[in-house]
């Protein structure tokens, strides 16, 4: 690949006002932005030739100084249950997965933020791989670009974007940001803020930056009611504990009707006891919280087993008496190993 050395502005990545700014900059009209954000971002378009409201003597100029990078999807595979994930790879040879989860009406696109992740998450796929760089805002929005237009061939509407795939987004808030900014402007995929989820493992100034700059729906991945559990399963908990976490958590401003989802990954024996439940129900009262309970989805990286149905049950169970929504996350795309914490696309394409 040579898309990492080619010399033209990459224009996939920027905002529109980023965009005015390079155009005027280079002495062309600002309204090219608008033209062309609509092209990249409503359209998909990744080749000049195909904007027919530019004359054909401007698009030649553009592609001579600009490009639109698209790293094609490597493989793409479904799943029998309609689930489809797609491997990208990067300029550099890199490469990470994103996850299409069609659901009745909606279609919601996982997506990575981060080749690997830093955080060493101990029943994390991705957080087995290690740090190995961030992804910019041009990869990062190229996944909803792919996605989107795939779906547009069928007739059919990207609805939601979630950051659960690789990496800890608000490790990466700058290009993170940019990225959202597409997906929630009218130049860009029009989402309504509630459909756009960061997910964290509580990075927590990021986190109340970013709800400060965006209306957008935020889950965090709480996975234990004891700080000891927590942070010998996540290692973040040691510099943002629990109480931290929970109080952040609680100050996320939200519009009336929202709650913030708390993640809680059930690995057998180690938090899946009513006693969890119930000291996660105490952590969580009263605060506009909502659970989504994650069974553990098993890979060869970790060791941990994955609940019994019978203890998934009795752990909502708990957590419904005390009054606290809870739901089960559905187990999707598990024959192609596209569950919650498998994604592990490795450089080289080998699969650990
Ligand atoms: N770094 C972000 C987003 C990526 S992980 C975060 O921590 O939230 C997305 C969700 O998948 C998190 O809630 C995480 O706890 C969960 N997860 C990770 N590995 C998993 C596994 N093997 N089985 C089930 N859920 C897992």
């Amino acid at each position: 690949m040579t898309a990492d050395r080619d010399p033209r502005t990459d224009l996939k990545g920027m905002t529109l006002p980023e965009m005015e700014s390079f155009f005027t900059r280079w002495g062309k009209e600002r309204y090219r932005a608008r033209q062309v954000s609509r092209w990249v971002y409503r359209k998909y378009v990744e080749d000049f030739d195909m904007m027919t409201d530019l004359s054909r003597e401007f698009r030649g100029v553009l592609s001579e100084v600009c490009r639109i990078s698209a790293s094609g999807a490597e493989r793409v595979e479904v799943s029998a249950d309609g689930t489809e994930k797609y491997l990208f790879r990067l300029g550099d040879g890199e490469s990470v997965e994103s996850v299409l989860i069609p659901d009745e009406d909606r279609r919601t696109l996982c997506i990575s933020s981060q080749v690997g992740c830093a955080l060493a998450c101990g029943f994390c796929a991705t957080g087995a791989m290690g740090f190995r760089r961030n992804m910019t805002s041009a990869e990062i929005i190229h996944q909803a670009c792919f996605a989107a237009r795939r779906l547009a061939g069928r007739g059919e509407l990207l609805s939601n974007v979630v950051f659960m795939g690789m990496g800890e987004p608000l490790r990466n808030a700058a290009e993170v940001s940019r990225a959202i900014e597409i997906l929630l402007s009218q130049y860009g995929f029009v989402l309504p803020g509630k459909r756009v989820t960061v997910s964290t493992a509580g990075i927590l100034p990021e986190m109340a930056a970013m709800a400060e700059r965006f209306p957008v729906s935020f889950a965090v991945s709480v996975n234990a009611p004891r700080d000891e559990i927590r942070s010998l399963l996540m290692p973040v908990n040691r510099k943002y504990p629990l109480r931290e976490l929970i109080a952040a958590m609680r100050r996320i401003p939200l519009q009336s009707g929202r709650k913030v989802t708390a993640e809680y990954v059930l690995l057998q024996g180690v938090n899946d006891a009513p006693g969890d439940a119930e000291a996660l129900a105490r952590l969580l009262q009263g605060a506009r919280i909502k659970v989504n309970l994650i069974p553990f989805n098993p890979h060869e990286e970790a060791a941990y087993r994955a609940p019994s149905r019978e203890a998934v049950d009795r752990f909502r169970t708990v957590l419904l008496s005390a009054g606290i929504q809870t739901i089960t996350r559905e187990r999707r795309g598990g024959d192609i190993r596209a569950a919650c914490g498998q994604l592990r696309a490795a450089c080289g394409g080998k699969r650990g």
